[in-house]
Protein backbone atom coordinates (compact mmCIF):
# COMPACT_ATOMS: atom_id res chain seq x y z
CA UNK A 1 0.00 0.00 0.00
CA UNK A 2 2.79 2.04 1.24
CA UNK A 3 4.77 1.64 -2.31
CA UNK A 4 1.42 2.28 -4.20
CA UNK A 5 0.97 5.75 -1.97
CA UNK A 6 4.69 6.85 -2.66
CA UNK A 7 4.07 6.08 -6.79
CA UNK A 8 0.98 8.17 -6.60
CA UNK A 9 2.58 11.02 -5.14
CA UNK A 10 5.76 10.49 -7.61
CA UNK A 11 3.58 10.82 -10.47
CA UNK A 12 1.47 13.50 -8.66
CA UNK A 13 5.06 16.14 -8.34
CA UNK A 14 5.90 15.05 -11.64
CA UNK A 15 2.89 16.48 -12.91
CA UNK A 16 3.07 19.50 -10.96
CA UNK A 17 6.62 19.83 -12.33
CA UNK A 18 5.65 19.52 -15.57
CA UNK A 19 2.35 21.76 -15.59
CA UNK A 20 4.31 24.99 -13.63
CA UNK A 21 6.93 24.46 -15.97
CA UNK A 22 4.99 24.62 -19.38
CA UNK A 23 3.31 27.55 -17.51
CA UNK A 24 6.17 29.16 -16.33
CA UNK A 25 3.97 30.92 -13.45
CA UNK A 26 3.78 31.58 -9.89
CA UNK A 27 2.62 28.67 -7.73
CA UNK A 28 -1.16 27.78 -7.78
CA UNK A 29 -3.65 29.27 -5.59
CA UNK A 30 -5.78 26.99 -4.38
CA UNK A 31 -8.96 26.80 -1.48
CA UNK A 32 -11.49 24.68 0.29
CA UNK A 33 -13.83 25.73 3.25
CA UNK A 34 -15.51 23.19 5.35
CA UNK A 35 -18.57 24.13 6.71
CA UNK A 36 -19.70 21.77 10.10
CA UNK A 37 -22.84 22.62 10.91
CA UNK A 38 -23.90 24.26 14.47
CA UNK A 39 -21.72 24.26 16.73
CA UNK A 40 -21.31 27.08 19.09
CA UNK A 41 -17.95 28.60 19.91
CA UNK A 42 -17.88 27.56 24.06
CA UNK A 43 -18.26 24.25 22.59
CA UNK A 44 -15.55 23.94 19.93
CA UNK A 45 -13.19 25.36 22.29
CA UNK A 46 -14.44 22.93 25.16
CA UNK A 47 -14.38 19.72 23.55
CA UNK A 48 -10.72 18.10 22.42
CA UNK A 49 -10.31 18.72 18.25
CA UNK A 50 -7.57 18.27 17.46
CA UNK A 51 -7.88 18.32 14.03
CA UNK A 52 -8.63 21.59 14.04
CA UNK A 53 -5.68 21.99 16.35
CA UNK A 54 -3.59 21.37 14.04
CA UNK A 55 -5.00 23.29 11.36
CA UNK A 56 -5.27 26.78 13.67
CA UNK A 57 -1.16 25.74 14.72
CA UNK A 58 -0.44 26.51 10.72
CA UNK A 59 -2.59 29.60 11.13
CA UNK A 60 -5.10 30.62 13.44
CA UNK A 61 -8.24 30.25 15.46
CA UNK A 62 -10.64 32.48 16.46
CA UNK A 63 -14.55 33.99 17.67
CA UNK A 64 -16.63 35.36 14.89
CA UNK A 65 -19.80 36.16 14.45
CA UNK A 66 -23.01 35.42 11.93
CA UNK A 67 -26.65 37.42 11.98
CA UNK A 68 -26.04 40.54 10.80
CA UNK A 69 -26.32 43.58 13.25
CA UNK A 70 -28.22 42.99 16.41
CA UNK A 71 -31.45 44.82 15.41
CA UNK A 72 -30.11 46.93 12.83
CA UNK A 73 -30.95 46.62 8.74
CA UNK A 74 -28.80 43.85 8.12
CA UNK A 75 -29.83 41.16 10.90
CA UNK A 76 -29.87 37.65 9.83
CA UNK A 77 -31.55 34.92 11.13
CA UNK A 78 -28.93 32.66 13.07
CA UNK A 79 -30.43 29.58 10.52
CA UNK A 80 -28.77 27.26 8.52
CA UNK A 81 -29.43 28.12 4.69
CA UNK A 82 -29.00 31.70 5.24
CA UNK A 83 -25.57 31.49 7.12
CA UNK A 84 -24.53 29.33 4.00
CA UNK A 85 -25.91 32.24 1.98
CA UNK A 86 -23.96 34.72 4.01
CA UNK A 87 -20.81 32.86 3.54
CA UNK A 88 -21.32 32.10 -0.58
CA UNK A 89 -21.77 36.14 -1.32
CA UNK A 90 -20.77 37.95 1.64
CA UNK A 91 -24.00 39.75 2.37
CA UNK A 92 -26.21 39.52 4.95
CA UNK A 93 -30.13 38.18 4.11
CA UNK A 94 -31.44 41.82 3.56
CA UNK A 95 -29.44 41.48 0.22
CA UNK A 96 -29.21 37.68 -0.67
CA UNK A 97 -32.71 37.30 0.68
CA UNK A 98 -32.69 33.74 2.34
CA UNK A 99 -34.38 33.49 5.39
CA UNK A 100 -35.11 30.45 5.98
CA UNK A 101 -34.00 26.69 4.89
CA UNK A 102 -37.26 26.23 2.82
CA UNK A 103 -39.37 27.75 0.80
CA UNK A 104 -35.73 30.19 -0.61
CA UNK A 105 -36.03 32.50 -3.37
CA UNK A 106 -32.20 33.68 -3.09
CA UNK A 107 -31.30 37.31 -4.91
CA UNK A 108 -28.71 36.15 -7.56
CA UNK A 109 -27.84 39.73 -8.07
CA UNK A 110 -25.31 39.37 -5.06
CA UNK A 111 -23.07 36.77 -7.16
CA UNK A 112 -21.82 33.67 -4.75
CA UNK A 113 -17.63 32.93 -4.37
CA UNK A 114 -18.37 30.05 -7.11
CA UNK A 115 -20.10 32.24 -9.56
CA UNK A 116 -17.43 35.07 -9.01
CA UNK A 117 -14.66 32.32 -9.91
CA UNK A 118 -16.01 31.26 -12.37
CA UNK A 119 -16.56 34.05 -13.95
CA UNK A 120 -13.07 35.31 -13.58
CA UNK A 121 -11.97 32.17 -14.77
CA UNK A 122 -13.94 29.28 -16.19
CA UNK A 123 -10.99 27.10 -16.63
CA UNK A 124 -10.45 27.07 -12.76
CA UNK A 125 -11.81 23.89 -11.40
CA UNK A 126 -14.65 23.58 -8.78
CA UNK A 127 -15.96 21.23 -6.80
CA UNK A 128 -18.72 20.60 -3.77
CA UNK A 129 -19.24 18.08 -1.38
CA UNK A 130 -21.93 18.17 0.42
CA UNK A 131 -24.79 16.85 2.58
CA UNK A 132 -27.47 18.82 1.51
CA UNK A 133 -27.88 19.22 -2.61
CA UNK A 134 -29.54 23.05 -2.05
CA UNK A 135 -26.67 24.22 -1.26
CA UNK A 136 -25.58 23.26 -4.86
CA UNK A 137 -28.57 23.25 -6.74
CA UNK A 138 -30.65 26.39 -4.90
CA UNK A 139 -28.33 28.83 -2.95
CA UNK A 140 -25.01 28.65 -5.58
CA UNK A 141 -28.00 28.09 -8.34
CA UNK A 142 -26.11 25.95 -10.56
CA UNK A 143 -27.19 25.92 -14.13
CA UNK A 144 -29.86 28.81 -13.48
CA UNK A 145 -29.93 31.82 -15.87
CA UNK A 146 -30.52 34.20 -13.37
CA UNK A 147 -27.40 32.88 -11.39
CA UNK A 148 -24.85 33.11 -13.78
CA UNK A 149 -25.15 29.78 -15.92
CA UNK A 150 -22.39 28.13 -15.01
CA UNK A 151 -21.74 24.61 -13.88
CA UNK A 152 -19.34 22.93 -11.30
CA UNK A 153 -16.60 20.83 -12.48
CA UNK A 154 -17.40 18.40 -9.69
CA UNK A 155 -20.31 17.62 -7.30
CA UNK A 156 -20.56 15.04 -4.36
CA UNK A 157 -23.81 15.53 -2.84
CA UNK A 158 -27.66 14.88 -3.07
CA UNK A 159 -27.50 11.12 -0.98
CA UNK A 160 -29.80 12.66 1.64
CA UNK A 161 -32.37 11.77 -0.96
CA UNK A 162 -31.34 7.95 -1.63
CA UNK A 163 -33.37 6.45 1.10
CA UNK A 164 -31.96 3.08 -0.72
CA UNK A 165 -27.99 3.30 -0.04
CA UNK A 166 -28.74 5.40 2.99
CA UNK A 167 -32.10 4.40 5.17
CA UNK A 168 -33.63 7.16 6.76
CA UNK A 169 -33.34 6.55 10.87
CA UNK A 170 -34.78 8.59 13.35
CA UNK A 171 -31.21 9.21 14.97
CA UNK A 172 -29.91 10.51 11.62
CA UNK A 173 -27.19 8.04 11.70
CA UNK A 174 -28.17 7.81 8.04
CA UNK A 175 -26.47 11.82 7.70
CA UNK A 176 -23.74 11.01 9.96
CA UNK A 177 -22.69 8.27 6.72
CA UNK A 178 -23.61 10.68 4.01
CA UNK A 179 -21.31 13.20 6.01
CA UNK A 180 -18.52 10.29 6.14
CA UNK A 181 -19.33 9.46 2.40
CA UNK A 182 -18.61 12.66 1.24
CA UNK A 183 -15.49 13.54 3.31
CA UNK A 184 -14.06 10.59 1.85
CA UNK A 185 -15.00 11.69 -1.73
CA UNK A 186 -12.97 15.33 -0.83
CA UNK A 187 -10.68 13.74 0.20
CA UNK A 188 -9.40 11.86 -2.30
CA UNK A 189 -10.68 14.28 -4.71
CA UNK A 190 -8.56 17.27 -3.64
CA UNK A 191 -5.89 14.55 -3.11
CA UNK A 192 -5.50 13.24 -6.56
CA UNK A 193 -6.70 16.66 -8.70
CA UNK A 194 -6.02 20.05 -6.55
CA UNK A 195 -9.52 21.67 -7.48
CA UNK A 196 -9.64 25.06 -7.00
CA UNK A 197 -11.96 25.72 -5.06
CA UNK A 198 -13.87 23.51 -3.30
CA UNK A 199 -16.99 23.26 -0.39
CA UNK A 200 -17.34 20.71 2.07
CA UNK A 201 -20.47 20.50 4.01
CA UNK A 202 -21.14 18.24 7.40
CA UNK A 203 -24.66 18.47 8.39
CA UNK A 204 -24.54 15.81 11.35
CA UNK A 205 -23.72 18.18 14.30
CA UNK A 206 -26.44 19.94 14.01
CA UNK A 207 -28.42 16.85 14.06
CA UNK A 208 -27.45 15.69 17.51
CA UNK A 209 -27.72 18.98 18.81
CA UNK A 210 -31.50 19.35 17.74
CA UNK A 211 -32.42 15.91 19.41
CA UNK A 212 -29.93 15.71 22.19
CA UNK A 213 -29.23 19.46 22.84
CA UNK A 214 -25.94 20.21 24.80
CA UNK A 215 -24.27 17.02 26.15
CA UNK A 216 -22.24 14.22 25.51
CA UNK A 217 -23.80 12.98 22.57
CA UNK A 218 -23.18 16.65 20.93
CA UNK A 219 -19.88 16.45 22.17
CA UNK A 220 -18.75 13.22 20.37
CA UNK A 221 -20.51 14.54 17.56
CA UNK A 222 -18.10 17.40 17.42
CA UNK A 223 -15.28 14.90 17.71
CA UNK A 224 -16.43 12.68 14.82
CA UNK A 225 -16.55 16.11 12.69
CA UNK A 226 -13.04 17.19 14.06
CA UNK A 227 -12.13 13.81 12.54
CA UNK A 228 -13.61 14.32 8.73
CA UNK A 229 -11.83 17.66 8.84
CA UNK A 230 -9.00 16.37 9.69
CA UNK A 231 -8.75 13.93 6.28
CA UNK A 232 -9.06 17.06 4.41
CA UNK A 233 -6.45 18.97 5.68
CA UNK A 234 -4.18 15.54 5.00
CA UNK A 235 -5.41 16.29 1.50
CA UNK A 236 -4.50 19.49 1.63
CA UNK A 237 -0.85 18.76 3.06
CA UNK A 238 -1.02 16.12 0.20
CA UNK A 239 -1.34 18.87 -2.49
CA UNK A 240 1.13 21.49 -0.43
CA UNK A 241 4.07 18.82 -0.82
CA UNK A 242 3.77 19.03 -4.50
CA UNK A 243 4.30 22.63 -4.34
CA UNK A 244 0.50 24.08 -4.67
CA UNK A 245 -0.33 26.92 -1.94
CA UNK A 246 -3.45 26.20 0.18
CA UNK A 247 -5.82 28.19 2.16
CA UNK A 248 -8.25 26.09 4.53
CA UNK A 249 -11.16 27.62 5.89
CA UNK A 250 -13.24 25.82 8.55
CA UNK A 251 -16.56 27.66 10.03
CA UNK A 252 -20.27 27.02 11.14
CA UNK A 253 -22.75 28.86 10.58
CA UNK A 254 -24.38 29.30 13.60
CA UNK A 255 -24.31 28.73 17.45
CA UNK A 256 -27.16 27.35 19.57
CA UNK A 257 -29.75 28.44 22.25
CA UNK A 258 -28.03 28.95 25.42
CA UNK A 259 -31.27 27.04 27.64
CA UNK A 260 -30.67 23.70 26.09
CA UNK A 261 -28.16 23.20 22.93
CA UNK A 262 -31.04 22.35 21.20
CA UNK A 263 -32.43 25.24 18.82
CA UNK A 264 -31.17 28.34 17.19
CA UNK A 265 -32.47 30.69 14.98
CA UNK A 266 -32.73 33.72 17.35
CA UNK A 267 -30.57 36.24 18.53
CA UNK A 268 -28.62 35.94 21.39
CA UNK A 269 -25.07 35.67 21.95
CA UNK A 270 -24.69 32.27 22.23
CA UNK A 271 -26.46 31.58 18.55
CA UNK A 272 -24.71 34.50 17.00
CA UNK A 273 -21.15 33.95 18.51
CA UNK A 274 -19.70 31.49 16.10
CA UNK A 275 -15.65 30.57 14.68
CA UNK A 276 -13.32 30.05 12.05
CA UNK A 277 -10.45 28.10 11.41
CA UNK A 278 -7.88 29.15 9.07
CA UNK A 279 -4.40 27.89 8.12
CA UNK A 280 -3.21 31.31 6.78
CA UNK A 281 -1.10 33.88 9.09
CA UNK A 282 -0.50 36.70 9.19
CA UNK A 283 -4.28 37.88 9.96
CA UNK A 284 -6.22 40.89 10.55
CA UNK A 285 -6.95 42.54 13.78
CA UNK A 286 -10.33 42.30 13.10
CA UNK A 287 -9.80 38.37 12.78
CA UNK A 288 -7.45 37.90 15.95
CA UNK A 289 -9.36 40.09 18.56
CA UNK A 290 -12.51 37.80 17.38
CA UNK A 291 -14.75 40.21 15.23
CA UNK A 292 -14.73 38.68 11.78
CA UNK A 293 -17.72 37.57 10.62
CA UNK A 294 -18.82 34.64 8.19
CA UNK A 295 -19.51 37.87 5.11
CA UNK A 296 -15.52 37.88 5.78
CA UNK A 297 -14.81 34.20 4.44
CA UNK A 298 -15.43 35.31 0.78
CA UNK A 299 -13.16 37.95 0.46
CA UNK A 300 -10.21 36.28 2.01
CA UNK A 301 -10.54 33.35 -0.16
CA UNK A 302 -10.69 35.48 -3.06
CA UNK A 303 -8.17 37.52 -2.24
CA UNK A 304 -5.95 34.40 -1.68
CA UNK A 305 -6.78 32.89 -4.70
CA UNK A 306 -5.77 36.65 -6.65
CA UNK A 307 -9.39 36.78 -7.83
CA UNK A 308 -10.67 39.69 -8.30
CA UNK A 309 -15.46 40.31 -7.67
CA UNK A 310 -16.37 42.86 -10.78
CA UNK A 311 -16.66 45.99 -9.40
CA UNK A 312 -20.72 46.08 -9.08
CA UNK A 313 -20.39 42.96 -7.36
CA UNK A 314 -17.63 43.69 -5.13
CA UNK A 315 -19.43 46.79 -3.85
CA UNK A 316 -22.36 45.07 -2.44
CA UNK A 317 -20.23 42.96 -0.29
CA UNK A 318 -20.47 43.31 3.71
CA UNK A 319 -17.37 41.64 4.66
CA UNK A 320 -13.42 42.27 4.14
CA UNK A 321 -10.70 39.68 3.54
CA UNK A 322 -9.47 38.85 7.49
CA UNK A 323 -5.86 37.95 5.89
CA UNK A 324 -3.02 40.29 6.18
CA UNK A 325 -0.86 40.44 3.75
CA UNK A 326 -1.03 41.03 -0.31
ZN1 LIG B 1 -27.16 24.98 10.68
Amino acid sequence: MRSLLSLIAAALMLSACHASRARGTAPAYKAVFVLVDGIPADVVERVPTPFLDAIAREGAYARAHVGGERGGPTETPTTSAPGYMSLLTSTWANKHNVWDNGNQRPDYRFWNLFRIVETADSTRKTAIFSTWLDNRTVLIGEGQPDAGNFRLDHAVDGFELDTVAYPHDRAKRYILAIDRHVTDEAANYIARTGPDLSWVYLEHTDDVAHATGDGPDFDAAVQRADSLVGRIHAAVKQRERIGERWMMVVTTDHGRDSVSGRGHGGRSTRERTTWIVTNQRPLTPRFTRGDAAIVDIAPSILHFLRVRAPAAVATQMEGVSFLARD
